[in-house]
């Protein structure tokens, strides 16, 4: 339960901290909140010669509008998601994703941005990045880039970030006013990773379905985007019949693991359930 030995440093800009890690090389990797790396650590599943600490850099934090955007920085806390004014009234999803984040202690300290560059299947915010249309920017000696956070997730822990670079901020296109939207969560206990989860945004017109997006945690090696399954129900009510049809098409795309959540079976069946309850409750909240 000791990590390995390594040498600290607390870069103050981007430019030092991308400087930093292409001249450490392999062995150096970034820290956020360290509420992912440091239990890898502590159980020498990673064992980094160097951490680059973003905590102080500055231009890493905040949550501002920018345009018809919102832009949350990397270093910006789960917590300060959760508390954010401009967050609840533009895209309140992500507000109820992170109250379902662990607890309050590790939100205090776990950022968006380690959480989204992570790379594990189990976090939460990536299947909802991938349903709401986010998009990366990145930040590495070369320049800076922008990375759509459905082409993102190749495996897992394993993403398009190529070594050196870091996760700046994420730019989130703000849905359209009176938008539906639910994450549904099922998890053994309160702080636990999910056992499946669906992440749901739609708009309706004149009750039909005008536009959906959907996501799905933890049935995968990475978080899914159910594409299929969100056209079968644009264009419809979400009727019985149509809703069975797409939670099929969301089954189909699941590969779960078997592990102490549950059989790969069971884990398929239950991220159906979750997008059939998500969708059920997009539904009532769109156009409230
Ligand atoms: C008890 C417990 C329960 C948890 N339950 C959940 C849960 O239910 N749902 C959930 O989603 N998460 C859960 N987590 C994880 C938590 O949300 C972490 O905070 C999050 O996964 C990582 O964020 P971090 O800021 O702590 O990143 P770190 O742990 O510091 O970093 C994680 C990884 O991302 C890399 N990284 C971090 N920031 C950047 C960046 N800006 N650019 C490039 N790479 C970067 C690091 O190098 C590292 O590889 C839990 C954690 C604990 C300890």
């Amino acid at each position: 339960m000791i990590p390995g030995s390594f040498a600290y440093h607390q870069p103050t800009s981007v430019s030092e901290a991308v400087a930093l890690l292409a001249d450490l090389g392999e062995e150096a990797r970034p820290l956020a909140g360290g509420h992912s790396l440091i239990p890898m650590m502590k159980l020498r599943l990673a064992t980094p010669e160097h951490l680059i600490d973003l905590k102080a850099i500055a231009d890493l934090r905040g949550i501002r509008a920018d345009g018809s955007d919102i832009v949350i920085g990397a270093m910006t806390t789960q917590h300060e998601v959760i508390a954010s004014d401009l967050l609840a009234a533009k895209v309140p999803l992500l507000r109820e994703t992170a109250l379902v984040i662990a607890d309050p202690q590790v939100r205090y300290v776990g950022t968006l941005g380690g959480n989204v560059a992570n790379g594990d299947p189990g976090n939460d915010l990536p299947a909802v990045m991938m349903c709401l249309g986010a998009t990366y920017e990145v930040a590495g000696k070369g320049g800076t880039r922008r990375i759509a956070a459905r082409e993102f997730y190749h495996g897992a822990y394993f993403t398009a970030l190529e070594p050196g670079e870091i996760l700046t901020a994420v730019r989130i296109p703000v849905p359209s006013a009176g938008h539906g939207y639910a994450y549904e969560k099922l998890k053994r206990k309160v702080g636990d990773y999910a056992t499946a989860a669906a992440a749901v945004v739609l708009t309706l017109d004149g009750g039909t379905v005008k536009s959906c997006a959907i996501g799905l945690t933890n049935v995968g090696e990475t978080p899914l985007h159910a594409e299929a399954a969100a056209r079968i129900v644009t264009g419809s009510t979400l009727d019985a019949a149509t809703v069975k049809q797409a939670v099929a098409a969301a089954e189909a795309i699941t590969a779960p693991a078997s592990d102490n959540r549950g059989p790969a079976a069971y884990r398929t069946k239950m991220a159906g359930v979750m997008v059939a309850r998500a969708l059920a409750r997009a539904k009532t909240r769109a156009g409230a």
